[in-house]
């Protein structure tokens, strides 16, 4: 490791995951920990990132304890026949805490717009209603949008541009609980100035995007709040087909680390399926997935039972002849009926849960 590394980074040691190619930075006493990205492999050191600038910004993890433990409590409550692993325990235990890197650019823009404003109006008219015995007029308000184009010169400068520092951000972004990824779900204004002991032993995900690769994505978050501010300037409540036509100073970026727990469990085939909580807001999201072999086992003891009772009916029903009363093999012949009814239902909900949660 050169020195530099270790200025910037304290005791981190640079390592990457051989199967989705992500790169990270490790504590040392976190071991070989599984890839937090694809969990797919266990990630192994190297030399060297090729992206081991320091970020000058760092989210802090901000979740309770409390919270984040009612949060994937809620989260798991609604799957039927979870996995094995699939419980607050071993979600606890596999929780690591992960970084996740994303730009923010600091960029001037000199130039023209020209759009279309909508200013809303209102329309008052009236409505004749028969009530049963008479007709009433009944007065109403309609909002209406009246649009004009509009023009103006822009002189300004933008801050905090957000702006993707991996292929992977949008996934992210939804994932930790945004609408529109293009609004990240955490507040950037609570980040920190990054010191090695403000990540408190968390693993950091290095950044797969140089800036000037995320340049166009601020751009467009630029034009986006230039519209904004130009339907605020116009009095305006609506815009549309805003252009932007514009000379762009040499944005600023930085670098921040968002805070995010990354924790897992394994399917029925063994394949470990992520769960992430956002460390700022507590926001859970994972794929849910039943154990279809749980739903099984309890098919089989339900089909089990039901041929257990269906024995009992018969010796009760030979013991009926003798004595003359058929009533409790009736009754145990009823029991089977049901059981009979029930055995497949454990596998036809996971089946169907499983089926809704893939076509989410
Ligand atoms: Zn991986």
């Amino acid at each position: 490791m050169t020195n530099e590394l270790a200025d910037a980074w304290g005791a981190m040691h640079p390592a990457h995951c051989k199967n989705c190619h992500a790169a990270f930075l490790v504590p040392p006493q976190a071991g070989a920990p599984n890839c937090p990205n694809c969990f797919a492999a266990r990630l192994e050191p190297m030399p060297a990132l090729q992206a081991d600038a320091p970020p000058e910004l760092v989210i802090p993890f901000s979740v309770s304890d409390a919270t984040l433990n009612a949060n994937l409590e809620r989260w798991l409550r609604e799957i039927p026949f979870k996995p094995a692993s699939l419980n607050l325990r071993a979600l606890q235990k596999n929780l690591v805490r992960v970084f996740l890197p994303m730009y923010l650019a600091d960029a001037r823009a000199y130039g023209t717009w020209t759009s279309q404003m909508g200013f809303d109006y209102l329309v008052a008219s009236s409505e004749e209603r028969f009530d049963g015995t008479n007709w009433v007029t009944q007065r109403l308000n309609e909002t209406r949008v009246r649009w004009e184009p509009r023009a103006g010169e822009l002189t300004r400068a933008y801050e905090n541009l957000p702006a993707p520092a991996s292929e992977a951000h949008a996934r992210w972004m939804i994932a930790l609980g945004a609408a529109d990824w293009r609004e990240p779900p955490f507040d950037s204004l609570r980040a920190l100035a990054f010191a090695p002991d403000t990540l408190g032993n968390a693993i950091v995900q290095a950044p797969d995007l140089a800036p000037n690769a995320a340049w166009q994505f601020a751009r467009a978050q630029l034009e986006r709040r230039a519209a904004r501010e130009c339907e605020t300037a116009a009095n305006a409540q609506h815009h549309e087909k805003f252009e932007l036509r514009a000379a762009y100073g040499e944005p600023r970026w930085t670098l921040l680390l968002l805070p995010t727990y990354v924790t897992s469990y394994s399917d029925d085939g063994g394949k470990w399926i992520p769960v992430r909580v956002n460390g700022q807001s507590g926001f859970v999201n994972g794929i849910k997935r039943a154990s279809m072999q749980r739903a099984h086992s309890w098919s089989i003891a339900l089909g089990a039972a039901a041929l257990g009772a269906f024995l009992l009916a018969a010796l009760l029903g030979v013991a009926g002849a003798l004595y003359d009363a058929f009533l409790p093999a009736l009754f145990v012949l009823g029991v089977t009926f049901l059981l009979c009814l029930a055995a497949p239902v454990p596998l036809l909900l996971a089946w169907q849960f499983n089926r809704q949660q893939a076509a989410k």
